[in-house]
């Protein structure tokens, strides 16, 4: 397997991990994974997987943005209710 070059320095780039849950969504719904140059530094996205079947990936899309509303919401609730009244003791404080 050639691994593709450096779109900087043209060295052989190697994958690297993607970073946190946002890079680990992009990396599930794209296709696209996280390389990085250990030459100089550069680290991007690059396609690696064809999607061929649009549907599959337009499925994949909203499932997406279901996951990412509802994580929203959710951050949203927790946000709202320890910024009015009294917190409840859901969550040990240190
Ligand atoms: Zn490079």
């Amino acid at each position: 397997m050639a691994s593709a070059p450096c779109p900087q320095c043209g060295h052989p780039i190697h994958r690297s991990h993607a970073r946190g849950f946002v890079e680990k969504l992009i990396r599930v719904a794209t296709g696209y994974r996280v390389y990085r140059c250990h030459h100089c530094d550069w680290r991007g996205w690059i396609l690696r997987k064809r999607i061929r079947d649009a549907r599959r990936l337009l499925q994949t899309s909203i499932a997406l943005l279901v996951v990412l509303a509802l994580v929203l919401i959710l951050a949203y609730y927790v946000v709202d209710r320890t910024a009015s009244a009294p917190p409840p003791p859901l969550f040990p404080t240190e």
